[in-house]
Parts: structure tokens; sequence; C-alpha cells
């Protein structure tokens, strides 16, 4: 006889009570509560499980060559490690956490009037993502175990990628960069025809900040790092918390990436004075650390990086100091200086920023590393070497051939660092940074 199913045994059974209180027990871990000024916001997180991509970077084995470079030989010495060929390789084979669409797009008002909180960001992106015109993904995480955040908006081919608050303090250009992407998607969604025409021809990329612990402590306090055995935390009586740079483990990512000349000097060139070749507290000092690559956040920049170089027109690091822009890498090729310098100038026509060319940027003094290094390289077609543990251009010695035709600044917001938003509001509408990024739709 078929055992039919009796309901009346289930609810006298210890099973059905256990089967409830569990169900009960993973709901208060699956809501999530927040909240945007008098907003409350709920997150069902049970929608926005990670799961895996499908992987996004080639194979790591396209990226990476034998050959020993010949810049090998005139390299006086290293005074860091290159990138840990394992690190490279999963960066390569990176598999981001996509997040799912939870529910309906709605409108979160923001327009600079409170400093917002990195869960405050999470929020906004968590609602843009709701539109279909955005896709969200986390590709890494901080030291302190923050998600690091990559947004895509858009359906076009021509990539404009954005990056900002790699350095800790300078936190303006992730207000200017969620303000953005906030109301740019509720532009979409409210049919604004000149946007929706737009989003069909460009996708704009961009992660908010890319180092979440220093943003967080930088606006916040050192308290808002949880896990109190890191560097920063041990070293919060001696850094200087409203100038710092670095990440939490005393890291300047910006010095951090494993490009041709990182971690080390040559050409029988001196180390610039503000290079330090160990950990420091003090500000206005370059530490990309002992090895290159090192940091979960420089990691996550290069995945996404990885992502999108091939379809990138332009590449805009964004920082918070001086209103300048820096444009033009004296080691790369002419067709990439001219290619870049021309929208640099387009920038400074919009923003009125000083541009920095050729002349002010160094090669070889233990300054190199940056994002900039590192997306320039990569566009040059430069791979990854197993023998100097960083990128190569043993083939293009002499003569860089540029793969891909992509500008590439840094782009230098404010006068100066600060945590007042009523200084980046003036900025934004009043010093064309609004002007900027929707100018950019159409470059
Ligand atoms: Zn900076």
């Amino acid at each position: 006889m078929k055992n039919k199913f009796n309901f009346k045994k289930l609810f006298s059974s210890n099973r059905f009570f256990m089967v409830v209180s569990v169900f009960f027990l993973l709901s208060f871990f699956i809501l999530g509560f927040s909240k945007i000024g008098d907003k409350v916001i709920i997150n069902f997180n049970l929608f926005k499980i990670s799961a895996r991509e499908e992987q996004v970077v080639d194979n790591y084995i396209n990226y990476i060559v034998d050959s020993s470079e010949s810049d090998k030989q005139i390299v006086n010495k290293f005074f860091s490690k290159g990138m840990n060929l394992d690190s490279f390789k999963s960066v390569c084979n990176y598999q981001s956490e996509k997040i799912y669409k939870s529910g309906d797009y709605k409108y979160i008002s923001y327009n600079f009037d409170r400093m917002l909180h990195y869960s405050d960001i999470e929020n906004i992106l968590f609602n843009v993502n709701n539109s279909d015109i955005v896709n969200l993904e986390v590709i890494g995480h901080s030291v302190d175990d923050r998600n690091i955040y990559g947004v895509e908006i858009g359906n076009g081919n021509r990539v404009i990628y954005l990056d900002a608050n790699m350095h800790a303090a300078e936190v303006a250009s992730t207000t200017f960069l969620t303000k953005f992407l906030n109301d740019l998607v509720y532009k979409y969604e409210s049919g604004n025809k000149d946007i929706i025409e737009a989003l069909n021809n460009v996708k704009i990329v961009l992660i908010p900040s890319l180092n979440p612990d220093g943003y967080e402590v930088y606006n916040f306090g050192i308290e808002s790092l949880r896990n109190h055995e890191l560097w920063m935390y041990e070293n919060k009586d001696k850094v200087n918390l409203r100038t710092f740079k670095y990440n939490a483990n005393g890291v300047d990512l910006n010095r951090n990436f494993p490009t041709q000349n990182s971690g080390l000097y040559y050409h029988g060139k001196k180390l610039k004075s503000s290079v330090s070749l160990k950990k420091t507290v003090k500000n206005g000092i370059y530490f990309g650390n002992l090895e290159m690559g090192s940091e979960p956040e420089t990691q996550a920049a290069m995945y996404f990086i990885y992502k999108h170089y091939k379809n990138t027109v332009v590449y805009v690091n964004m920082h918070s100091q001086g209103r300048v822009i820096y444009a033009g890498k004296p080691n790369l090729s002419d067709k990439f200086n001219n290619t870049t310098i021309r929208f640099a100038k387009w920038v400074s026509n919009n923003t009125g920023y000083k541009v920095h060319g050729l002349s002010s940027e160094e090669v070889g003094e233990g300054n190199d590393g940056t994002i900039t290094d590192f997306f320039s390289e990569v566009i040059h077609d430069f791979k990854f070497s197993s023998d100097t543990l960083r990128l190569s251009s043993d083939k293009y010695k002499g003569k860089h051939q540029l793969k891909y035709d992509t500008a590439v600044i840094t782009l230098e917001t404010l006068n100066d660092y600060t945590s007042n938003v009523s200084v980046f509001k003036n900025e934004y509408y009043n010093h064309g940074i609004e002007k900027l990024l929707y100018g950019l739709l159409t470059y």
C-alpha cells in the first residue's frame, strides 16, 4: 500500500515545528534593514545571494609570457617583489558575484544633503540594479571585508570606464559617481529620450569606491573598522585620519599594481624622496607594498579592467586633490599619448581643471605601479611575465604598439580633501563635474 500524505501527522510532529522555526530564523538573516535619511530600506538578501557568473576574463594563459624581458638586465635593484603568480592567475580567472534584481526600481533622492555611509551607497546600488539598464556585481572584497562593486549601465559596446576613491581621504568622487549613476538611471526610467538613446550606444562602467574601508574610516572614524587587528587600527593614534591615503593594511593602492616598472628603480635613477620602502604613518609618502598586486582592492580593480579594457574608449581614474588632470605616459606610444592628451583637453574644457602632460610624469623612480600605468600597459598588450612577475614589454622594446585606442587620465577633483558635502555639491554643479559626466555619454 502506498503511503498517503498525512497532514494530521505532519502538524503534530516535531519535524514540522523544526521546519517552521528554521524558516523564521532564516528570515531574520535574510531580511536586512537600513536607513537612508528618513527612509527605512529593506533588503531582500534572499534575491541577491551570490551566484557564479560565467567566466568573464580570458584564461590566464592568454596574459602570461614565459620569456624573460630584456629590461631585466638593466634593472639595477628591485625593492619589492613582483606579483605572486597564483594571485595573478586567480585575478584572471576570477568569477564575480552577480547581484540579482530584488524588486521594482524606485528613486532614492540624493543631492549631497548628507554624507553617505558605505551601506547607503550599497542601497542606492541595489536599487538602481532593479532597472533593466543596470548590471551590478561584487568584484572583490576589501581588507576589512566590505564588498567592492562594479556597475555597468547601458547597452552599448563603447565603454566609458570610471573609478574613484582608491585613496582613502579622496571620498568626493565616490559621491559624484553615486549621484551621477543614481540620477542617470532615474532619467532612463522616467523615459528621458536623450538618455535612453545615449545608453543604447554606450556602456558606463564604474567602481564607486575602490577603498571602501578607507571611505568609511575617513568619514565616520576608525571604529568603522570591524577587524581591530588590521594595521590601520593598530596605528590609529599615529595616523592622521584627515589626510591618509592607504587601505586598511597601510598600502597605497595606487602604487600596488604589477606594472613593468613597479616596485623597482633602474636606469641609474634614484628613488624619489617621497617613496618609502616600508610602511609609514606619514602622509604624502608612497608605499606600494613589498609585493605587487598584494591587496584585495588592487586585485578587484585588475579583474574589472581585464573585463572591460578591450571596449574602453576612455578611462578616468578619479582622485580629489588639486583640480588637475594627469595625462600621458612617457614610456608608451605616441598614438596613446595623443589620444590621451586630446581627451584631457576636452575634460579641461568642461571643468576648468589644468592639464599636466607628459613632462610632469616620471618613470623608473619607484613611483610607478599606478592603476593608470596598469591600464595603459594592458591596452598596449603588455603580458604578465612569469620571470619578472609584472607586466612585460619584451617584444615591444623601443616601439610600443598601441592595441586598443583608449584615453587614460587621472582626474583630481576639488582643491583638497574634505568630507564637507556642501563643498562636493558646489564642485558637482559649479565646477563642471555634472557637465563632464553627462558629456561622457556622447564623447
Ligand atoms: Zn589620490
